[in-house]
C-alpha cells in the first residue's frame, strides 16, 4: 500500500482498553522546516514537536486550537507548534547560536517547561497546563504530561529524517478489566518498531506487522497541512497595539513599518498613510487579538 502522506489516523483495539494514532508529515513538514534556516538538531526537535501536537490534538476532547510551547533557559528559548481544528499545523523556533553544539532536548532547553494551551474557536474556556520538562525528548515530555495531568499511561514513538516525520502513539483507556496486562502486551509489541520501518511502511502494514493477532479497528484518516492564521487585519491590530505615538515615532526613522510573519514569512508593510488611517478607524474596529 502507499504511504498515507500528511495524515493522522486513529485506531483502537477491540480486545484491549488501548487506543492509538499514527501521524505522518511530509509536505507539511518540509514547508515548515524550510521557512527558516534551522540546524539539524532544531529540525529534528521541530519535527518531533509537530508530530506531538498532531497526536495530542488527534485524541483531544477540546475543539479549537492546541499550542505546545517548549520554553527554556538554554540555547533553545522557544519551540512553539500549533494544530487547529482543521488540522492546520505551524511551528516556529527561537534559539541562539549555541544551539548548533547541543544534541538533545534537555541540553538545548536547560531548565525547560512545556506549556499546553487549548483555545476554543468561539465561546468557551481556554485551558492551560504547564509541566516541567524532565526527560530528554519531546516524546518523554508528552508522556510525562499525560502521566501527571490525566494519569493515563502513554507511549509515544517519533521518527524523522530529512523528508518525513512519523509519530506513533498508544494510550491506555480507563478500564477495570485486565488493564495492566493488556497495556503491557500492546506496548511490548510496539517497542519493536524501528525508525526505518516507521518512515517507510504504510499504516495498514505497520499495524498488521505489530498486531496481526489482535483486532485493530482503524478510523478514516484526517488530512494535515501547513496553515498560518496571520492576516492583514491581525497585523493592523498589532500596530494599533503599539499606540499611535509609538507607531508614528517608528515612521520618523523609516518610510514604513514592516512586519514579517514568523510562521509563514508573509511580509506586511504599512506606510504613514496606512498607519494614520488605522488610528482614524481604530475606534470603529471590534476588539481582536493583537498577535497570533
Ligand atoms: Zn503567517
Amino acid at each position: 500500500m502507499l504511504l498515507e502522506h500528511d495524515t493522522l489516523q486513529n485506531f483502537i483495539f477491540d480486545n484491549h482498553p488501548v487506543r492509538g494514532e499514527i501521524v505522518r508529515l511530509d509536505n507539511t513538514f518540509q514547508t515548515i522546516i524550510n521557512q527558516h534556516y534551522y540546524p539539524p538538531v532544531i529540525r529534528q526537535l521541530l519535527a518531533e514537536a509537530l508530530l506531538a501536537v498532531s497526536l495530542l490534538y488527534g485524541i483531544s476532547k477540546h475543539e479549537g486550537k492546541l499550542t505546545l510551547q517548549f520554553q527554556g533557559t538554554g540555547a533553545l528559548s522557544l519551540l512553539s507548534v500549533r494544530c487547529t481544528h482543521d488540522y492546520h499545523l505551524r511551528g516556529v523556533v527561537e534559539c541562539s547560536e549555541g544551539i548548533s553544539t547541543v544534541d538533545s532536548l534537555a541540553e538545548a532547553l536547560g531548565n525547560g517547561t512545556l506549556l499546553l494551551t487549548y483555545e476554543p474557536e468561539g465561546q468557551g474556556q481556554r485551558y492551560q497546563s504547564v509541566v516541567e520538562v524532565k526527560g530528554n525528548s519531546v516524546a518523554k515530555a508528552i508522556e510525562d504530561y499525560f502521566a501527571q495531568s490525566e494519569q493515563l499511561a502513554t507511549r509515544i514513538i517519533l521518527a524523522a529524517d530529512e523528508k518525513s516525520a512519523v509519530g506513533f502513539m498508544l494510550q491506555q483507556l480507563p478500564s477495570d478489566f485486565e488493564k495492566e496486562e493488556s497495556w503491557n502486551h500492546v506496548l511490548t509489541l510496539a517497542e519493536s518498531l524501528t525508525t526505518k520501518e516507521m518512515l517507510s511502511v504504510d499504516n495498514h502494514t505497520l499495524l498488521h506487522r505489530l498486531y496481526h493477532q489482535e483486532q485493530v479497528r482503524v478510523f478514516t484518516p484526517h488530512a494535515l497541512q501547513f496553515g498560518c492564521s496571520c492576516s492583514i487585519y491581525r497585523m493592523e491590530n498589532a500596530i494599533i497595539g503599539l499606540g499611535k505615538e509609538e507607531a508614528l515615532k517608528i515612521l520618523e526613522e523609516r518610510d514604513s513599518i514592516e512586519v514579517t510573519c514568523e510562521f509563514c514569512n508573509h511580509h506586511y508593510e504599512f506606510d504613514r498613510v496606512d498607519v494614520e488611517g488605522l488610528f482614524k478607524v481604530d475606534s470603529q474596529r471590534p476588539g481582536s487579538e493583537t498577535k497570533h
